[in-house]
């Protein structure tokens, strides 16, 4: 399919953020006063008024109705990482046969979707089911558009009567809330006097995989799980590096063309595009915005990502493992801190009082790293992620940061007191004689680091592609916050703040410059050193998830009121449980493709090949190789069925298991195993048969045909 838009007909300038109801929009469909009540309320500084709600619904519908639109939801993020809508209808009867379409305030502001199948983890009790939404007016509405029709979705956060979260949204925004208070008692102890508030931005670049469509529908696995479970690599991987920003096929661009113009539609400001390292792999990375406008975008960009896909006869994978022997898909979350009034405060500035803050708030981030590391791993602990951390295939799952030799060198010299040289390049006076100069570009690069500092910014790198961001950032936020309170009891004390800074700075990273690595952190010389320095180095979800409700994490975030005890204990008995459905799943498409696609086809490939070396005997002619084969390929079957047999054993056995934890670990421990040596029989067996025999779609064909 070609893309059809005409930008020269319809401008992007015009098309973007046609579908989204953000500011722009309101102030020209709210009446002025009701726009600046709004603005005030989206900056924290008084609550939504239900006669300013009522206003803005109505205005809102009015918008949504002229483009079409038939139905609202609140649109929300439950702990199953996916978003969340239902839709009701605009109509109201007026008791004579006819309707009004009517959107009232408390509708906007308040939902009640009763939702209560979605994983709760404990806080809802079943006699006590509902559930409400309630909007996030920060993040704006936006129009859903297809060819079925319009629908205005409302993002909103999710929690049960007695205000427990029961979703994403809520601990992400508490957790922006608290990062702003610390973050701004350490601005004012400086002497900042203009910011009023701090906020973290976000932009997430977004990695998949495509598939055509036809070759999908013949793959169960890649059906019912997004990833091949069987599968053996062609000749040829990825190791010409000739995909990696490589000419877009004109398939794939025609499909990016269209996904950009959706995404512009709804406000997503989709920026690059690229072809990924691995073959029919791709990027997409849009224009950062505050924390949690970014995740619900992402969560915008992941749907629209697969539609699109299929508007075009093709799949979107966004597992985290889609194929092995590949690269697998990640998802940078590439994080900072800003003040309302622009300033990056992870950007080293023009003037020494900048350069200070900005010495302070990276020394912060680093402590936060390396005391709160465990944490950061398990927001990204998820099955599929557990092929991209620390597996066969993959990096270790050590948290470490990069800096750059420059940077170290300068935080090193405020910690050992030596004089540093400068490595080349320009150096900026600090003009303080106790704080050390800054070169002007810091900007080193390092592609194997989970947590790089890239110039302006942080890269979390080691966020699953299919996750939603918000957890991730609400462990980030939190565990920063935590820290610039602590720098910030320090200097709010302080008379010299400059010797405060030198001090606070020279302390924590006395203490914590051991998470900081600037070499190859893919190598095997990285695992040993992280080991000298005691940095954990967990490799599987289920060892990662219990650090969420261990006392230190559970203190931490109550003392910033991110999560209560209960809301942290049913996350991680949620995760736990989503770890161990996803391995069922795939275990479970395993065996049933085992038993009846792949084993026939060996079993019976294997047979014809015998009785071609029977038919070669019969004529005198040498049958040695085909019987050698036929001997190997059923070998190779006997395997297949042992193994099968095993594996669903397995299986019904960690289905019996009654505690999470437990359960999660018979999975990984019992299951996960077995599942690679099915899979190594019947990759080898796949290597052996026919091509034309063989029962499913190959790599070749799904990675290097589109
Ligand atoms: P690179 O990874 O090479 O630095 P970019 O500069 O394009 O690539 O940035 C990648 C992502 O980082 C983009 O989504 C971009 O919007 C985002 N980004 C840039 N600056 C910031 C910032 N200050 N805060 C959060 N994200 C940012
Ligand atoms: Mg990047």
């Amino acid at each position: 399919m070609k893309s059809q838009i005409d930008y020269a007909a319809t401008p992007v300038t015009e098309l973007f953020g046609c579908n989204c109801f953000s500011n722009a929009v309101m102030r020209e469909w709210l009446p002025k006063a009701t726009f600046k009540e709004l603005l005030s309320v989206q900056a924290g500084e008084r609550e939504l008024s239900l006669s300013v709600a009522d206003i803005v619904a109505d205005a809102m519908k009015a918008w949504a109705i002229e483009k079409g639109a038939t139905h609202y939801t609140h649109w929300f993020h439950p702990l199953t990482g996916l978003t969340a809508e239902k839709h009701e209808s605009f109509i109201a009867p007026t008791g004579d046969g006819r309707v009004l379409m009517e959107f009232s305030g408390k509708e906007l502001i308040k939902g009640e979707p009763d939702a209560s199948s979605f994983p709760s983890g404990g806080l809802r009790a079943t006699f006590e089911a509902r559930g409400y939404t309630a909007w996030d007016a920060t993040s704006p509405a936006f129009l859903k558009q297809d060819p079925t029709g319009t629908t205005l979705c409302i993002p909103t956060a999710f929690f049960s009567y007695y205000g427990h979260a029961l979703d994403k949204k809520v601990p992400l925004l508490r957790s922006m809330d608290c990062l702003d208070r610390q973050a701004m008692r350490i601005l004012r102890a400086l002497g900042n006097v203009s910011a009023k508030r701090v906020i973290t931005t976000v932009g997430p670049e977004q990695e998949y995989f495509l598939v055509d469509k036809a070759y999908f529908d013949e793959r169960p696995d890649l059906m019912l799980t997004g990833r091949t479970v069987f599968g053996s690599m062609p000749a040829k991987g990825q190791e010409m590096e000739d995909h990696y920003y490589g000419a877009i096929n004109e398939r794939v661009a025609a499909y990016m063309r269209d996904l950009n113009y959706e995404l512009w539609k709804v406000g997503v400001a989709a920026k690059t595009q690229h072809n990924e390292v691995a073959p029919n792999q791709f990027e997409l990375a849009p224009i950062f915005s505050t924390t949690n406008v970014a995740v619900d975008s992402n969560q915008l960009v992941m749907e629209t990502i697969k539609k699109v896909a299929q508007r075009h006869g093709m799949e979107a994978l966004l597992h985290e493992k889609p194929f092995a022997g590949v690269n697998g898909s990640g998802k940078h979350n590439n994080w900072s801190m800003a003040t309302d009034d622009g300033v990056n405060l992870l950007e080293p500035g023009e003037n020494p009082e900048s350069n200070a803050r900005f010495l302070l708030f990276i020394t912060a981030i680093v402590e936060a790293v390396d005391r709160y590391a465990l944490l950061l791993r398990s927001s990204a602990a998820i099955a599929g992620n557990d092929h991209r951390l620390g597996a066969n295939e993959a990096p270790p799952a050590i948290i470490s940061v990069f800096f750059g030799e420059q940077l170290c060198a300068i935080l090193d010299e405020i910690v050992d007191g030596k004089e540093h040289s400068a490595k080349g390049g320009h150096t900026i006076e600090l003009g303080v004689t106790s704080l050390p100069r800054l070169p002007i570009d810091i900007s080193d690069r390092n592609r194997t680091s989970p947590f790089a500092f890239t110039g302006n910014k942080f890269e979390f790198r080691m966020v699953g592609s299919s996750q939603s961001i918000a957890t991730p950032n609400t462990y980030l936020n939190t565990a920063v916050a935590q820290v610039l309170s602590e720098f910030a009891d320090a200097l709010e004390r302080a008379d010299d703040k400059i010797a405060a800074i030198r001090d606070v700075i020279r302390v924590s990273y006395s203490r914590h410059r051991r998470v900081v690595f600037n070499g190859n952190g893919y190598s095997d010389e990285w695992v040993k050193e992280a080991e000298r320095r005691l940095l954990p180095n967990v490799k599987a979800t289920v060892d990662a998830l219990p650090v969420l409700v261990q006392k230190e994490s559970v203190e931490l975030f109550e003392r910033h009121k991110v999560m209560t005890r209960a809301e942290a204990e049913s996350r991680y008995l949620i995760y736990l449980e989503k770890y161990s459905k996803q391995i069922n799943i795939e275990a479970g498409v395993m065996v049933d493709m085992a038993k009846r696609i792949v084993f026939p086809a060996v079993a019976s490939f294997a047979g014809s090949l015998a009785r071609d070396a029977s038919a070669l005997a019969a004529i005198g002619a040498s049958s040695a190789a085909a019987e050698k084969r036929a001997k190997r390929l059923a070998e190779l079957s006997g395997e297949i069925y042992d193994e099968t047999d095993r594996l669903e054993r397995a299986l019904l056995d960690a289905q019996e298991v009654d505690d999470d934890l437990a359960q999660a670990k018979a999975y990984r421990e019992r299951v996960v195993p077995l599942m690679a040596r099915l899979r190594a029989g019947v990759d080898a067996a796949e290597k052996l048969v026919e091509r034309k025999a063989w029962p499913l779609p190959t790599y070749e064909e799904l990675l290097f045909k589109l």
